[in-house]
């Protein structure tokens, strides 16, 4: 009976150690970093490892250029100890200054400082519904190793303030991202100064920032996401018929219509890829094995 009461005790006594363990850093389990995409997570845990959940404010199949997340979406990156911007998409904005406002402890860190920004390869349509292209960044950033290396750079330096006890093992980790990083990047420079192919075709101009890094010339057919005019298409299948590429990229997001028929008719393969796939790295190495082939 004694020896009953006792057992009971330990366990009370351990139970009470248990949660003043976890009680200390306050009332959430784990700490929380946000994301506006699924690249950026790639990155972002690669550095972090398993001390922060990284949570992506754009969810799977929306529209980054058309975006605006719900408020329960709000509500959990709001929660967040700061928030990873792209530093480009339109969206960020107004995330960013609604989540500080709820949250004024929030750090909001602009990932593309140091990135060479791209202007006049992208349109960008205004709430009045006008179309600007010259005076806009290029917002696809990531499609770029060299530019992903300084993001890389961008979200160590902001951790390391955020969490000094463990800069060391932050600063281990982005070295180790940035090494294999590079070295993708020096793989797919080889692969493509050996290719004759130096044009492809793509819908929506995503891969301006590829282009200007490997030399190559991206054709783009359409811009924003609506219908095409018979007009437009029938310039599409002499612009694509004349530009003598072999492979035209296709987009999970960007649901344009009748883009296999083009590229038909310029004989060119169509492969399709997903910009905001997590592993963006995988997704790039796709890309120049498509146009080396
Ligand atoms: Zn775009």
């Amino acid at each position: 009976m004694l020896m009953k009461k006792y057992i009971v005790t330990l366990w009370a006594v351990a139970l009470m150690l248990l949660t003043a363990a976890c009680g200390g850093s306050g009332s959430r389990s784990a700490k929380r970093l946000a994301v506006s995409i699924e690249p950026q997570r790639y990155l972002l845990e690669h550095i972090a490892g398993d001390r922060w959940e990284v949570v992506t404010l754009l969810e799977k199949g929306s529209d980054p250029e058309n975006f605006d997340p719900t408020v329960s979406l709000l509500r959990s990156v709001s929660e967040a100890d700061a928030y990873f911007i792209v530093g480009t998409m339109d969206f960020e904005k107004s995330v960013a200054g609604r989540l500080s406002s709820g949250n004024p402890d929030i750090k909001i860190v602009d990932t593309s400082k140091g990135i060479e920004l791209l202007t006049g390869t992208h349109s960008h349509r205004g709430s009045d519904g006008s179309v600007h292209t010259h005076t806009v960044a290029d917002p696809h950033t990531w499609s770029s190793l060299p530019n992903a290396i300084v993001m890389a750079t961008n979200m160590c330096d902001a951790l390391v303030e955020i969490d000094p006890d463990n800069a060391g093992i932050y600063r281990a980790n982005c070295d180790t991202l940035v090494a294999q990083l590079e070295a993708v990047h020096r793989d797919i420079t080889a692969e493509l100064v050996q290719s004759p192919h130096r044009r492809f075709l793509i819908w929506h101009p995503s891969l301006s920032y590829f282009a200007r890094d490997y030399s190559l010339e991206q054709i783009s057919l359409g811009d924003t996401n609506r219908e095409l005019s018979p007009l437009t298409f029938k310039n599409n299948i002499d612009i694509a018929s004349n530009a003598d590429s072999i492979v035209m990229f296709t987009q999970t997001d960007y649901d344009y219509n009748r883009s296999d028929a083009v590229a038909r008719q310029a004989r060119a393969r169509t492969v399709e890829i997903n910009q905001l796939d997590y592993d963006f790295v995988s997704g790039l190495q796709t890309i120049a094995k498509e146009i080396a082939r």
